[in-house]
């Protein structure tokens, strides 16, 4: 399953493919450049199968944090106004990748081999250049009218990859694809053009813009012990000595700047460290980095210390030591969601309850927090007041497709049909899948509950989507 998650890397770094059933209409693109809309639908329908893929990761935590770190190198870009979306794949490979639409993904490798917070934002801000210099759709043009028929056959080749990955490489010769395959790797001028718009975009975000060249020196140097096997990052972004020289004297002129990490970092840091290892492996690597003072931050490895022993079922343990860490850090949303989950792996519902009431007062938008409490709620056949929370919370992130979600599983153990249908309409629709969203519609219709209002006001909604539906084809036309 890794496999469909390199050959995106691979190819669709620079490609909007469009890649299952709903294989949107491009039109001709040869005539024309790719608007920003059919850029964005054309990731969102990636995003689909991302989404299914077990690497995938929505922990709300660790994406969140991904999105402020993306967001604050955004905001220092030229082209502020582009939509992104940060999100997390589980794949120990150093590796980020940029799709069409601002969809920017970032391996668990790559968080756990950069050695400060700047070298993360220096990889992650060449991927937001990608996207602000519209490399993708730049090279989409250049394909000429056979792009249509390849990405069809792209997309093929990767579906049948994702069934079964030994076949992948047959089904991309299959397809015949193979010269699209090498037009669809960065060229060097999109390098370098990543590298140079990255640099500033980084020393204007305030990070320590040396690190960009001590980490791609440091993957280099890796890279020998690799031979064949390179690192996947060096794959995707073909990484030559001209490279790293250029980034060295962009660094060359700059003032020294130590740039501390985040908390946030370096908490999300052990938190993948901890989810990722096998338990006892993780159990050892921060019991050892506690007990030698190998640490850059004591609290973060207590933070992995506590989820580790929580994955062993030491609750005892890991409640002293959560002690501990609450006096360090008595103001953490991070470590309160922490303590929730400790709460309820040991089975104390009700401490866990009272865990996220009172966070909640002090960190009302920590995601975690809402979607952990709910699910205690729901499991403890709480679903009105899981509810509650949800809707109390969807007035203010109405774009939160798992809210939407959270609150269908609230109407489903409530037993409101009509209204269960309806909500997974609005987070199907909020992660840009319109059909999805209309058949849920229609199930609602067919719900037979939900008084004449709620009827109505589905009906209003479906010749709505409808309609946004029918727009979308006619603009895939043109
Ligand atoms: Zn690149």
């Amino acid at each position: 399953m890794k496999t469909i998650i390199r050959i995106l890397a691979l190819l669709l770094c620079v490609l909007p493919a469009a890649l299952g059933q709903g294989l949107p209409d491009l039109g001709d693109v040869s005539q024309s450049d790719m608007s920003p809309q059919m850029e964005r639908r054309l990731g969102e329908s990636i995003m689909r199968e991302i989404r299914a893929d077990p690497t995938y990761s929505d922990d709300a935590e660790v994406t969140d944090y991904l999105n402020t770190l993306g967001y604050k190198l955004v905001a220092a870009s030229a082209d502020s106004r582009q939509e992104f979306n940060f999100f997390l794949i589980t794949d120990p490979q150093v590796n980020a990748f940029a799709m069409p639409g601002g969809f920017v993904g970032i391996n668990s490798g790559l968080i756990l081999t950069a050695q400060s917070e700047s070298e993360l934002a220096g990889v992650v801000s060449h991927e937001v250049a990608h996207v602000t210099q519209r490399h993708m759709a730049r090279m989409l043009a250049q394909q000429k009218q056979s792009t249509v028929t390849s990405l069809a056959a792209l997309a093929v080749a990767v579906l049948a990859a994702r069934a079964n990955p030994q076949i992948s490489q047959a089904a991309i010769a299959a397809a015949g694809a193979s010269s699209v395959q090498s037009a669809l790797n960065y060229t060097r001028d999109h390098e370098r053009e990543a590298d140079r718009v990255g640099f500033q975009v980084l020393d204007k975000a305030g990070f320590d813009a040396q690190a960009m060249a001590l980490f791609f020196e440091r993957m280099q140097r890796a890279t020998r012990f690799y031979e064949t096997n390179a690192p996947a990052y060096l794959r995707t972004h073909p990484l030559t000595y001209e490279r790293i020289a250029d980034m060295q004297s962009r660094a060359h002129g700059l003032p020294y700047r130590q740039v501390p990490d985040s908390l946030d970092f370096q908490l999300m840091r052990a938190k993948i460290k901890a989810a990722q290892d096998k338990p006892e492996d993780a159990l050892a690597f921060f019991e050892e980095s506690l007990g030698e003072r190998k640490y850059l931050s004591e609290a973060a490895s207590r933070y992995g210390l506590v989820s580790a022993l929580i994955r062993t079922k030491a609750y005892a343990r890991a409640g002293r030591e959560l002690q501990t860490l609450r006096k360090a850090l008595p103001d953490s949303a991070a470590v309160d969601a922490l303590t929730g989950r400790y709460y309820t792996a040991s089975g104390d519902i009700g401490a866990a309850s009272q865990t996220y009431r009172d966070a909640l007062k002090s960190h009302p938008g920590y995601r975690a927090l809402v979607y952990d409490y709910a699910e205690v709620l729901l499991r403890s056949r709480q679903a009105g007041e899981a509810l509650k929370l949800v809707e109390s919370r969807l007035q203010y992130s109405v774009s939160d497709y798992r809210m939407y979600e959270l609150q269908a599983k609230c109407y489903a153990a409530l037993g409101r049909r009509l209204a269960q249908h309806r909500a997974l309409a609005e987070s199907y629709y909020r992660v840009g899948n319109v059909k999805t969203a209309i058949e849920q519609l229609l199930l609602a219709q067919k719900s037979g509950d939900g008084d004449f209002y709620q009827q109505s006001s589905v009906d209003a909604r479906l010749r709505e989507l409808r309609s946004l539906e029918e727009e979308t084809r006619r603009e895939s036309r043109k």
